[in-house]
C-alpha cells in the first residue's frame, strides 16, 4: 500500500471494425486503468476530423456519466485518460485528453509521466506569446507539436520535432484528424504497448487493458519509438535515440496491475520473486505470512513459497474506496481505518510476517502494525518488497520531497522502532533488478539508489510543480 501516488493511464483506439462502439471500448479500458489515477478521467472522440470530448474529476463512473458519453458521437479514433497528480493543481484545465484547434484542424493529446525541462520549454513558448490554459506538461507538448506543424510536411514530422525537445519520462498518445499516434520516451522509463481488438488497434499504458477488452497484446512500444495507426495500417519510426534505457522498476513494485506483462515480464511474477528474495534475505520464524493489499499480496505468496511458512489473509481492504480519497483526508487515522482492517480470526495469538510493497513516509506502515497488534498478533515482522525509498522521484507525477521520505533520515532499526514492528527488512537494492531479469531494457532504480537516468542538473529543475502552482 504505497504512499507514492499513482501514475496516469493512457489509452487510444483506431477503429477498423464496423460494429465497434469506440466510446464503450474506451470507457471499459479506463476501468482497467483506474488503478493508475483516480483524480479525473476523460475521453476524446474523433468523428471524421471533428473532435468531441468530455472529462471531469473523480473515478470513472462519476467522471464520465452515460449521458455525456452518449453525446460524444460514434467516431473512428478515440483517446482516454485517467489522471493522477499530486504536484499539479488539478483544476479542470489540467484534466486530459486536451483537445485543441491548430493550423491543421483539431488535435487531441494525453500523456503519462513528467517533462523535466518543462520550465525552459514553457518559458520559450511564453516568450513567443503563447497563452496557456493549464499548468501541465500536456499543453506544453501540444504547443510544441502545433508550432512544429507549421513547417512540417506531416503530423509525424511535427511530433518527431516536438518530442526531440523533451527531456524526462513520458508516453504520449495523440490523435490527429486521421491518425492515432503513440510515443514512448527514449529511455523507455514509462510503459506503453499496443494490441488488437478484432481488426482495430489499441494503445495502452498496460497490457491488462487488452485482456479486459477481449483483445490481444501485440508488443511493447520501444524506447524512442513513434507508432502510427491510420487507414494504411501501422507505421513505426525511431524518432529519438538514446544510449541507455531505464524502465521504471517501481512499475513492477507498485504502479502496474499484477495481470500486466511489462516489457516481457509478468508484474505478478516480478512481485513473487521479490517475496522469494525477501525470504532468503530476511528470514524469520512465524506462524503465517500475509500481504498488504493489493501490491503486497503476490510478494507474500512468493515469501511463503520460498520459506515454507503458510500464506493466509491478515488484512482486508475496503474495495470501495479509491486511492484518490487519500488526498482529501491525507493519511488520517480515520481514513486508514476505513481503508484497511485486520482479520482478527487469523491474526489473534499469531506471529505474523506482513509484506508491503514500499515505505515512503512510514505512517501507513505504523498503522498496519497497530492494526495487527490490536487484532491480537503476538509478533509483527514487516518485510518490504523493494529497497529503502531514499530519493525523490522526479520522473512520475508524484515528487515526494526528500525530507518526507523516512528512509532518507532513519536507519532500518529506527524505522522499525517508529512503525512499532518486531523486525523489519527491505529488499537488497543489488537484487532488485532480478525481479524482472528477463526484461531486455535497463532499469531506473533512482528512488532506491540515487542513480538517476538523467543528469542531476536536468532533473534538479524538476521542482516545476511549485512553479506550476503559482499560476
Ligand atoms: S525514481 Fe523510482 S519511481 Fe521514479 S522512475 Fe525511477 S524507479 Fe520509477
Amino acid at each position: 500500500m504505497s504512499e507514492l501516488h499513482d501514475e496516469c493511464g493512457v489509452f487510444g483506439i483506431y477503429k477498423n471494425d464496423e460494429d465497434m462502439n469506440i466510446v464503450d471500448e474506451t470507457y471499459l479500458a479506463l476501468y482497467a486503468l483506474q488503478h493508475r489515477g483516480q483524480i479525473g478521467a476523460g475521453i476524446a472522440v474523433n468523428n471524421n476530423g471533428k473532435m468531441t470530448y468530455y472529462k471531469d474529476h473523480g473515478m470513472i463512473p462519476e467522471a464520465l456519466p452515460e449521458a455525456e458519453l452518449n453525446r460524444l458521437g460514434v467516431g473512428n479514433i478515440a483517446l482516454g485518460h485517467v489522471k493522477y497528480s499530486s504536484g499539479e493543481a488539478v483544476d479542470h484545465e489540467n484534466l486530459a485528453p486536451l483537445v485543441m484547434r491548430y493550423i491543421k484542424g483539431q488535435l487531441a493529446i494525453c500523456m503519462n509521466g513528467s517533462i523535466t525541462n518543462f520550465h525552459d520549454l514553457r518559458e520559450e513558448l511564453n516568450q513567443g506569446a503563447a497563452i496557456f490554459q493549464s499548468n501541465g506538461d500536456t499543453e506544453v507538448i501540444s504547443y510544441l507539436i502545433a508550432r512544429a506543424r507549421i513547417n512540417a510536411a506531416s503530423i509525424e514530422d511535427a511530433v518527431r520535432e516536438a518530442v526531440n525537445k523533451l527531456e524526462g519520462a513520458y508516453v504520449i498518445v495523440l490523435m490527429s484528424p486521421s491518425k492515432l499516434i503513440g510515443v514512448r520516451d527514449p529511455m523507455g522509463i514509462r510503459p506503453l504497448c499496443y494490441g488488437k481488438i478484432g481488426e482495430s488497434y489499441v494503445l495502452a499504458s498496460e497490457s491488462c487493458v487488452f485482456d479486459s477488452l477481449g483483445g490481444e497484446f501485440v508488443r511493447d512500444i520501444r524506447p524512442g519509438e513513434m507508432i502510427v495507426f491510420d487507414e494504411d495500417g501501422i507505421h513505426s519510426f525511431q524518432v529519438i535515440e538514446s544510449k541507455k534505457t531505464a524502465l521504471c522498476l517501481f512499475e513492477y513494485v507498485y504502479f502496474s496491475r499484477p495481470d500486466t506483462v511489462l516489457d516481457g515480464v509478468s508484474v505478478a511474477r516480478a512481485r513473487q520473486r521479490a517475496g522469494e528474495l525477501l525470504a532468503k534475505q530476511h528470514p524469520v520464524e512465524a506462524d503465517f505470512v500475509c500481504g498488504v493489499p493489493d501490491c503486497g499480496i503476490e510478494s507474500a505468496i512468493g515469501y511463503s513459497m520460498a520459506s515454507g511458512i503458510r500464506y493466509a489473509t491478515g488484512l482486508i481492504k475496503n474495495k470501495y474506496i479509491g486511492r484518490a480519497f487519500n488526498d482529501r483526508k491525507k493519511n488520517s487515522e480515520y481514513l486508514m481505518r476505513i481503508k484497511l482492517n485486520a482479520l482478527k480470526h487469523n491474526v489473534e495469538g499469531k506471529r505474523v510476517i506482513v509484506i508491503d510493497d514500499s515505505i515512503l513516509k512510514g505512517a501507513t506502515s505504523r498503522h498496519i502494525v497497530d492494526l495487527l497488534r490490536a487484532a491480537g498478533a503476538k509478533e509483527v515482522h514487516m518485510r518490504i518488497a523493494s529497497p529503502m525509498f531514499k530519493n525523490p522521484c522526479y520522473l512520475t507525477s508524484d515528487t515526494t520531497p526528500k525530507e518526507d521520505l523516512i528512509a532518507a533520515k532513519m536507519s532500518v532499526d529506527e524505522i522499525c522502532r517508529y512503525i512499532g514492528a518486531d523486525s523489519l527488512g527491505f529488499l537488497d537494492p543489488e537484487s532488485l533488478p532480478e525481479i524482472a531479469k528477463e526484461c531486455q531494457l535497463g532499469f531506473c532504480d533512482a528512488c532506491f539508489t540515487g542513480n538517476y537516468p538523467l543528469s542531476v542538473s536536468d532533473i534538479s529543475r524538476s521542482d516545476k510543480y511549485s512553479h506550476k502552482i503559482e499560476l
